[in-house]
C-alpha cells in the first residue's frame, strides 16, 4: 500500500489543490501517521514528468529517479542533523523536537542538532532565486516545521512573505501551534488525519509487522507509523515493563526496578527512562479505564490482567499516581540514579493495590 492510499483523503485535498496551488501548505496531524512520507510522495508526484490519472509518481522518469536518489536538483529537504541519521525519517515525526542540541560531552563531541538552523535556512537563497532544472515547481519541506528556532522561522518568513514564482513550500507538522502565527497565515492549512484502523493495520501487515499488528497500533494510540517504530525501537522497554505489570497486583516493587533498570541501560537510545515511564503512563491510563468498566486503548491484549488489577484499587488513587507519572516524566529528563528512581516509582505503583485509601501522592 503507497501513503496516498493510507491517507486518501488527504491525498485528494492535496491534489484538489494543484489547477491553484498556493506557496505554502501546512500539512498537519498527529505525530506518526505518516505526514512526513504523505509531503514527500506529494511532492516527488509535483516533479514527476509520467505521473498517472491519480497524481501517483511513475518512479521511473528522470525526476523520479533524482528524487528517490535524493539528488533532485529542484528540491530541498530541510530537517534537523539529527533526523539524517534517523533510518526512518517518517518515524521521526514522533520525536520531541524540543529536545534541543545538546552537546554529548561524555563522548567528547556534539550531537547532531535537533532544530533547523538559520544557515539551513539561508542556504535557500540560491535555491529559490534560480529558476528551475525542470518545467516544473522547486519544492522546499520542512520536516518537522516546528524544528525551527525563532531566527530560522524569521529567515523562512521573509521566503513565504515574497514567494518566488514557481517555488512550493511544504511544512510538516505535528505541533502547528507552536509555529510563529504569521507563518501559520501564510500557508494554506491541510489537514492529514488519523487513518482508520483497517488500513493501518493492512499498511503495517505489508510493512512486515506480523499478527500483532493491531496490538502495535492500540499501542501507538491509532498511528501506523508510531507502531512500527514502537515495535522496532521500543520492544526491549515494553517486554521488561509487562512482565512486571502481567505480574498483576503481587509483584516485588524493587525486583521490578532491578529489572527494568537492566533493560533502560540495555537501551542504547536516547531517554530511555522517560520512555518506560511514557509507556507506564499508557498502562495507568488503561488501568483507569479498566476501572470505570471501559475496554482499554492501549493495551488491548492485557485486558483481564487490567480488569483484576483495577478490582483491588481506585479511580481515585490511579488518578492520583498517574498525576504523580506526570512529576516523574519530567524529573526522568534530569540525570537521575535510575535505580532508586524506579524503584520509588514501583513501591507507589504496588501501593494503588494494598489500600483503597487515599495514597500519600494523592494531590489533597
Ligand atoms: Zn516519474
Amino acid at each position: 500500500m503507497e501513503i496516498h492510499a493510507l491517507h486518501s483523503e488527504a491525498w485528494g485535498r492535496l491534489n484538489s489543490l494543484r489547477s491553484r496551488l498556493p506557496h505554502a501548505l501546512l500539512i498537519a496531524g498527529r505525530p506518526g501517521i505518516g505526514k512526513f512520507d504523505l509531503a514527500m510522495y506529494f511532492a516527488q508526484s509535483m516533479l514527476c514528468e509520467q505521473a498517472g490519472d491519480d497524481f501517483a509518481p511513475c518512479g521511473k522518469c528522470l525526476p523520479c529517479g533524482w528524487f528517490l536518489r535524493k539528488n533532485h536538483p529542484d528540491f530541498r529537504l530541510l530537517q534537523p542533523e539529527s533526523e539524517k541519521e534517523h533510518d526512518r525519517a517518517s518515524a521521526s515525526e514522533v520525536a520531541s523536537p524540543a529536545d534541543d542540541a545538546v552537546s554529548d560531552k561524555s563522548a567528547g563531541k556534539k550531537k547532531p542538532s535537533r532544530q533547523i538552523t538559520i544557515d539551513q535556512s539561508r542556504a535557500l537563497d540560491d535555491f529559490l532565486h534560480v529558476g528551475a532544472h525542470r518545467r516544473g515547481a522547486r519544492i522546499v519541506l520542512v520536516h518537522p516545521a516546528e524544528a525551527m528556532n525563532r531566527a530560522t522561522a524569521n529567515s523562512l518568513l521573509k521566503s513565504l512573505e515574497e514567494p518566488s514564482e514557481g517555488a512550493l513550500f511544504l511544512l510538516v507538522s505535528s505541533e502547528f501551534s507552536r509555529l510563529l502565527p504569521t507563518i501559520r497565515s501564510r500557508c494554506l492549512f491541510v489537514p492529514v488525519a488519523l487513518p482508520e484502523a483497517e488500513k493501518c493495520e493492512e499498511w503495517l501487515h505489508r510493512s512486515g509487522v506480523g499478527k500483532d499488528a493491531k496490538n502495535w497500533l492500540a499501542l501507538a494510540g491509532g498511528s501506523p507509523f508510531l507502531a512500527a517504530q514502537l515495535l522496532k525501537e521500543e520492544q526491549g522497554l515494553l517486554e521488561a515493563l509487562l512482565a512486571e505489570l502481567l505480574k498483576k497486583t503481587k509483584f516485588d516493587p524493587l525486583g521490578a526496578a532491578a529489572s527494568l533498570e537492566r533493560a533502560v541501560k540495555a537501551d542504547k537510545r536516547r531517554n530511555a527512562l522517560k520512555r518506560a515511564i511514557e509507556l507506564m503512563q499508557k498502562w495507568l491510563f488503561d488501568l483507569f479505564l479498566a476501572c470505570k468498566g471501559l475496554l482499554p486503548r492501549y493495551f488491548l491484549a492485557h485486558v483481564e490482567v487490567l480488569r483484576h488489577c483495577a478490582a483491588a484499587s481506585s479511580a481515585e488513587n490511579i488518578l492520583a499516581f498517574n498525576r504523580k507519572s506526570l512529576e516523574y516524566r519530567l524529573f526522568c529528563e534530569q540525570p537521575v540514579n535510575s535505580r532508586l528512581f524506579l524503584e520509588e516509582v514501583f513501591l507507589n505503583y504496588a501501593a494503588l493495590f494494598v489500600t483503597r485509601r487515599r495514597l500519600p501522592c494523592q494531590v489533597q
